[in-house]
């Protein structure tokens, strides 16, 4: 069974029992039995080879028997800043980052996420929702280290916390400084992006964050929901060329 399953618990060679939502899909979905072999890991970075030794009505008790050398991240850390949408679409965002190797998610709240929408936002934010979404799309991917969802941030704030030494890329579209097509396509930098809400980003805000040394650019004459741009975006930024 080459499947991957997750553990709240830091890893180690050794004995490890499984319980909850790990537990339940493999005794109760997937129907293992000791002996099965099974692929570990915990979120920061190390993957782990095990075996299931004994299976009970809620828990899995397997041995970690070898940590295994891979890592699916990218080159440098990368920042999506973005005024999230609700529901199934931010889930979808949240998902869809994860894959595509995204360090830190954060919430950027701007003057057009009003002041109603941020108080959604925080509530239809559960962080075990999200962190689910986030664990689930990296048993799916790969990935052994688990993108962060940081706390919300003014753009003042999200602004201005961008190391100097970076790559800053605020989409914003029709703005005749835009720069498309000369994104740098390999992370050789820290990385940061900002998607705005569905209003956009107001002229001081864009004004700003030129002042603070980002760089606006236009991803196409269409205008594209808030997680298409975060997803084209990061896609932009992330995919290997050539
Ligand atoms: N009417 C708004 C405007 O003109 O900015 C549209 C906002 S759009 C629905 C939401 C966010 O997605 C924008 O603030 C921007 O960050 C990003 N976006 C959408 N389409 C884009 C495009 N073609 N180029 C660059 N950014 C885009």
């Amino acid at each position: 069974m080459n499947r991957r399953f997750f553990s709240p618990a830091p890893l180690q060679i050794g004995p490890l029992q499984l319980t909850g939502t790990e537990a339940h899909h493999l005794l109760h979905v997937l129907r293992a039995t000791p002996g099965d072999e099974i692929i570990l890991f915990d979120g920061a970075g190390g993957e782990f080879s095990a075996c299931i030794e004994s299976t009970a009505r809620k828990t899995v008790t397997c041995q970690v028997v070898q940590q295994r050398t891979v890592n699916r991240e990218l080159p440098a850390e990368l920042v999506l800043g973005v005024a999230l949408p609700k529901g199934e679409r931010q889930r979808w965002l949240v998902e869809k980052a994860t894959e595509l190797g995204v360090t830190r998610l954060v919430p950027v709240e701007t003057s057009r996420s009003t002041q109603q929408r941020v108080k959604q936002q925080r509530s239809s934010t559960p962080g075990d929702r999200l962190q689910r979404t986030v664990i689930e799309s990296c048993k799916q991917c790969g990935r052994n280290q688990l993108m962060d969802i940081g706390p919300p941030a003014s753009l003042d704030v999200f602004l201005r916390a961008a190391p100097a030494e970076s790559h800053r890329w605020m989409a914003h579209p029709q703005d005749a400084t835009s720069a498309r097509g000369c994104v740098t396509p390999t992370i050789d930098l820290p990385t940061w992006l900002l998607v705005g809400p569905e209003g956009g980003f107001t002229e001081n805000e864009t004004t700003q964050a030129k002042a603070e040394g980002w760089q606006t650019i236009d991803l196409g004459p269409r205008i594209l929901r808030v997680e298409t741009a975060a997803i084209a975006l990061t896609s932009l930024v992330t995919l290997p060329t050539g």
